[in-house]
């Protein structure tokens, strides 16, 4: 459950920051921002870059996340789409109460 809930930790720590650039990046489809890597690994401070609506893309779904390549937990999520610069990754149903636990 721990690993999770780190992940929510980062995205909301992403989410915060595209909030921050919407107003201010003048093109959302192909200006790259330094998102943190959402993985579940606590130790983890890498960066991933995504244009924002890359980002809010991968959101639509509470239960995507975007990872590195390499990053990604088999036991607790699935890969679901593969890019050059990132990985999306989606929880498996059994952590749903922890992904959308406020
Ligand atoms: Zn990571």
């Amino acid at each position: 459950m721990r690993i999770a809930a780190n992940e929510v930790h980062f995205r909301s720590i992403n989410d915060r920051l595209a909030a921050d650039l919407r107003p201010v990046v003048a093109d959302v489809d192909g200006e790259l921002v330094d998102f943190v890597c959402e993985c579940g690994h606590p130790s983890c401070t890498e960066a991933l870059r995504m244009t924002l609506r890359e980002y809010g893309r991968v959101h639509e779904d509470p239960m995507r996340f975007a990872v590195r390549a390499g990053h990604e937990l088999a036991d607790v999520e699935e890969v679901v789409a593969r890019g050059d610069r990132y990985l999306v990754v989606r929880k498996l149903e059994t952590m749903r109460d922890v992904v959308e636990r406020p």
